[in-house]
């Protein structure tokens, strides 16, 4: 049970990237943001090694390097930076309950939410291992593919997702080799259409990634035909997992809209979800872009939303 009850004008839940602008944001604007950091402290970016493509750095920095930047800023101008895991919500009055660790009761009058994301793996011996350790398994073909230019990589999926990381893959890589658990993809016709129409992607049909083959890095990957279990290893040096994501929102469910896979809906040009005083910011409300400077992005816009419903109810 909870021994006392805190009461914040502005909680913010998650340290991605999101979390951390919206963060800045807040603590510059007087809002005296609380951030629980949720149990990946830093987010998806903890398990990325080199970010190339995040504008200000110049030569490139790793993942969790720009994490700790981040945390460092947001820390700069005040920013309670916690340790903790929300466990439940309660949206249902104007004041907004949130459990940390079961343990902690905090009444807050804005909730930033940027939970994130998390792709999905095969669950393969090494998988893990290679993808935090910058081993040549990715779940990010659009940060990582530039790594593989001119080798051959093996990318699992038939989604959308899959479908066009192949076809971004296949302007960098001199083969991609594309594995299709079933004997279709379920991607749309158009973005299928432009698989099939790279001359370097080559599409398996009914095969499924079995084993990483590499000691250091990935070697190869044996593959399995699923109807006639023959077995072949593809000589590779990356590894594109693409099966889909998961937004880390299942706490919100009975409290906020979200589409059929759990992406939080936000208004139109807005972070608002459908609680007031309730935004939603980063990969928990964006399916579509998925970028560290895209969550920045609408993080920064979660905490000016939060701002001006504070100011509207003359609380800041
Ligand atoms: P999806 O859930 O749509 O597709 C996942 C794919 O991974 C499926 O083909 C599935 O196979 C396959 N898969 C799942 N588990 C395994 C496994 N264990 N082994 C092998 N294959 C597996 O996820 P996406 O990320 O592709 O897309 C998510 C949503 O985002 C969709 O609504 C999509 O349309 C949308 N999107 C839109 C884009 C666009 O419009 N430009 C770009 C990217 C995504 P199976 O088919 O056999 O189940």
């Amino acid at each position: 049970m909870s021994e006392a009850i805190e009461k914040v004008k502005c909680l913010i839940i998650g340290s991605g990237p999101a979390g951390y602008t919206a963060a800045v944001y807040a603590a510059r604007a007087n809002m005296n943001p609380i951030l629980y950091t949720g149990p990946e402290i830093g987010g998806q970016l903890m398990i990325t090694t080199d970010v190339e493509n995040y504008p200000g750095y110049p030569d490139g920095i790793m993942g969790p390097q720009m994490m700790d930047d981040f945390r460092k800023q947001a820390e700069r101008f005040g920013t309670d930076v916690r340790m903790g895991m929300v466990t439940k919500v309660d949206f249902s009055g104007d004041v907004h309950k949130v459990w940390v660790d079961e343990e902690i009761e905090i009444h807050a009058d804005t909730i930033i939410i940027s939970t994130g994301a998390s792709a999905k793996w095969l669950g393969l011996d090494k998988e893990d291992h290679f993808a935090r350790n910058g081993g040549g398994v990715s779940a990010c073909a659009v940060c990582d593919g530039f790594f593989y230019r001119g080798k051959e990589v093996v990318i699992v999926g038939a989604g959308d997702t899959a479908a066009e990381e192949a076809t971004y893959l296949s302007k960098l890589c001199s083969t991609v080799h594309m594995l299709v658990r079933r004997d279709e993809m379920r991607a749309s016709k158009i973005m299928q259409e432009r698989v099939m129409n790279a001359e370097n992607i080559k599409v398996y049909w009914n095969t499924e990634a079995r084993e990483i083959l590499g000691e250091e890095a990935v070697e190869g990957i044996v593959v399995e035909n699923n109807k006639t279990n023959a077995k072949q290893t593809l000589k590779v040096d990356g590894f594109f997992v693409a099966i889909g994501h998961k937004p880390n929102t299942d706490i919100f469910k009975d409290f906020l809209d979200t589409d059929e896979t759990g992406y939080i809906i936000t208004k139109p040009d807005s972070t608002h979800t459908n609680v007031a005083g309730v935004f939603a910011s980063g990969d928990a409300q964006d399916h579509v872009y998925r970028q560290a400077v895209t969550a920045a992005g609408t993080g920064c816009m979660a905490a000016l939303d939060a701002e001006r419903y504070l100011a509207a109810k003359g609380l800041i």
